[in-house]
């Protein structure tokens, strides 16, 4: 059978390790970077590189998003004149793995169904192709993509309509947001008393509150590693899409404002590109 064409757009931590995996698993595909530089390596390895999301969407049967934030999602699929959804054909299978928004209604209108399937795991499940897709969508869309995120995930879960996907993987990461401004405060608060900072941690991270984002957390802390795997910037904005969605249901999503509060300290501090980890020895500082 012939395999399905498929285009990635945005190629950043976790969109370049998918897209490899989807590469080397012999698919067609074709990939756009709003930053060219970072498609060299695609091209080399025999990806079509498109100069504009339109471009690489008239290329495909598939069209897969990894992007910041919904800011970039409007501008890659809609924008008038370079936009992915000008181009997309009718039938075309459009996932959007950043976090979907106003897309469905607009796909909708080209005779597209969109997908969102955003993902748990992070840059190196990503390369690895161990990522956890959260689907969002109709079970006859998924049955057609899943050969293509089969081979860049360890498990798919369809949770239900168009928005579903994106839901959960907001509450996932509210969660995590949470427990990484909360352990920033316990570390600075540690390290204030004067106690045995190894001691403690190992205390901490084997009993109730060790769990395997603390582990991870305190780990690259300990190593004085904060090369990105999550950017701390992009944390922050998952932890505002969070609180907003719970404010729209009428939940306060007091923690969430609490969190929001430390991570903007430490973007402030200059800390935004780095890993979300980075939170550690932002809160460390006054
Ligand atoms: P990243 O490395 O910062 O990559 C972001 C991508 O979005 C880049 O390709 C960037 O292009 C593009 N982009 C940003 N603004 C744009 C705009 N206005 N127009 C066009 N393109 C734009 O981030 P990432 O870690 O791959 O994360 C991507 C998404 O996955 C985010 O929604 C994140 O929350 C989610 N996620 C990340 C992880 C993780 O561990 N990293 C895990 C799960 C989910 P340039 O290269 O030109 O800047």
């Amino acid at each position: 059978m012939t395999k399905p064409r498929v285009a990635i757009l945005g190629l950043g931590l976790m969109g370049s390790g998918m897209a490899g995996r989807v590469l080397t698993a012999g698919f067609p595909l074709a990939v756009y970077n709003r930053n060219p530089e970072k498609t060299a390596p695609f091209a080399k390895a025999g990806a079509y590189v498109a100069r504009t999301p339109r471009d690489a969407a008239a290329r495909a049967d598939i069209i897969i998003t990894m992007l910041a934030d919904d800011h970039a999602s409007r501008a890659v699929w809609l924008d008038k004149e370079t936009g992915a959804l000008a181009a997309a054909a009718p039938g075309t299978w459009l996932i959007e793995s950043s976090t979907a928004s106003e897309l469905a209604a607009a796909a909708k209108q080209k005779e597209c169904e969109l997908l969102d399937a955003p993902v748990t795991g992070s840059k190196p499940q990503a390369a690895a192709g161990e990522l956890l897709f959260l689907v969002g969508g109709s079970a006859e869309a998924l049955a057609a993509v899943r050969v293509v995120l089969a081979v860049m995930s360890r498990d798919i879960v369809h949770l239900g309509p168009t928005g579903s996907g994106a839901t959960l993987k907001l509450i996932n990461n509210f969660l995590c947001g949470v427990q990484a401004a909360s352990l920033a405060e316990a570390m600075a608060l540690l390290n204030a008393s004067g106690l045995d900072k190894e001691k403690s941690v190992a205390i901490l991270t084997s009993g109730a509150p060790g769990s395997p984002l603390l582990k991870l957390l305190t780990t690259r802390a300990a190593a004085n590693d904060f090369t990105p795997n999550f950017l701390l910037r992009l944390m922050t904005k998952d932890l505002t899409y969070a609180r907003d969605e719970g404010q729209r249901h009428k939940i306060a999503m007091n923690t969430a404002t609490a969190a929001i509060t430390d991570f903007e300290k430490a973007i402030n501090a200059g800390y935004g590109e780095k890993d979300l980890s980075a939170i550690i020895p932002a809160m460390q500082k006054p």
